[in-house]
């Protein structure tokens, strides 16, 4: 039987698995071979996620599984997203839709971000999770590859509000070295399908000599689909197969940003301590609407919000933001 989350399409059997090991074909249906279970949930700033443009400022309940469908040589979470789901389970939680929406709530928590390794591998029980959450008032966002089939893709928007896709490269030759997938088609389809349907801010992990010669192509391809898409471009700091391989140099991939720039209103460098390019400006006037501090590894802080609602302060212009901004010790202090 064929398992239509992801483009592998892989053929499952009763005993079988396909490329991310988290599916088994069994009563004529394709089921997790884990459900509701999750590597990790931990408090973070949305902004870390990366979201800069959802509930600026909030509390998220981060949430993980395990495996993945892409082989990315540098993936910064190959402990969890490459490691054999059948062994990592034992050391996993088991918590129940209501369980983990309990947690978000207890903790202060305004959001619950998948943020671990690809929702597409634990879509059903993500579902359950979503009915939860939704009764609780709580908007839920992914970080994703977007290696999935269109159906997946439209299952996704269903549970998400707010989607950060990575968008790691265009070349067929890079996705086949790099990720492991023939070319990365199906991710600019789901992209602009994505942004038709929710929330979406773009990631791109940029490693020197290897991708940063896509950048000005892939901000080509965001003007083209939506120029108002946030992108990140992420310094990646190469591990797994890669740990090697030299990090970014700043200054180089900050340069060749700058033909992107022109063409996007909310281009971002981050993941190295004290950039400067972790700022929204307003795209009319140049006005700083939204400060925030890269703290590196990932991590990511609000400091100053000067929109008024979800406009420029000083011009009126509308600032593409989903959701409002919530203060991180803000909210209802709802306990379940
Ligand atoms: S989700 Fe997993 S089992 Fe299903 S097609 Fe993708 S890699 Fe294969």
């Amino acid at each position: 039987m064929k398992c239509n989350y992801c483009e592998w399409r892989c053929e499952l059997g009763v005993d079988s698995f396909g490329v991310c090991r988290m599916y088994v074909a069994k009563d004529g249906v394709i089921q997790e071979r884990f459900p509701h279970k999750w590597c990790t949930y931990a408090v973070s700033r949305v902004e870390s996620v990366p979201f800069y443009h959802a509930y600026p400022g909030s509390r998220s309940l981060t949430i993980g599984s395990a495996g993945c469908n892409l082989a990315c040589q540098y993936c910064v979470n190959a402990f969890i997203a490459k490691a054999d789901p059948a062994v990592l389970q034992h050391n996993m939680y088991a918590f129940t839709p209501e369980k983990l929406v309990r947690l978000a709530v207890q903790r202060g928590c305004h959001t619950i971000v998948f943020n671990v390794n690809e929702p597409a591998v634990s879509l059903p029980s993500l579902l359950e999770v979503a009915k939860v959450a939704r009764q609780a008032g709580i908007p839920m966002g992914c970080l994703t590859n977007a290696y999935t089939t269109v159906e997946a893709t439209e299952l996704l928007a269903s549970v998400f509000s707010f989607v950060n896709v990575s968008l790691k490269g265009l070349a067929p030759a890079f996705c086949r070295e790099y990720l492991g997938i023939p070319d990365s088609k199906p991710v600019l389809r789901n992209i602009a399908r994505l942004a038709s349907l929710v929330h979406v801010e773009v990631t791109t992990p940029v490693i020197q000599s290897v991708n940063d010669h896509e950048l000005d192509e892939i901000a080509v391809f965001l003007a083209e689909t939506d120029r108002e898409i946030p992108w990140h471009v992420f310094r990646l700091l190469p591990e797994y197969k890669m740990k090697e391989t030299e990090y970014p140099n700043i200054e180089a991939i900050n340069a060749a940003l700058e033909k992107s720039r022109r063409l996007l209103p909310y281009v971002y460098f981050h993941n190295f301590v004290g950039s400067e390019w972790v700022n929204t400006l307003c795209p009319q006037c140049g006005h700083t609407v939204i400060e925030r501090f890269s703290l590196g590894c990932g991590g990511d802080k609000l400091a100053r919000y000067h929109c008024k609602g979800n406009t420029c302060s000083e011009c009126g212009y509308e600032i593409k933001l989903c959701g409002e901004r919530i203060a991180w010790n803000g909210g209802e202090g709802r306990l379940v």
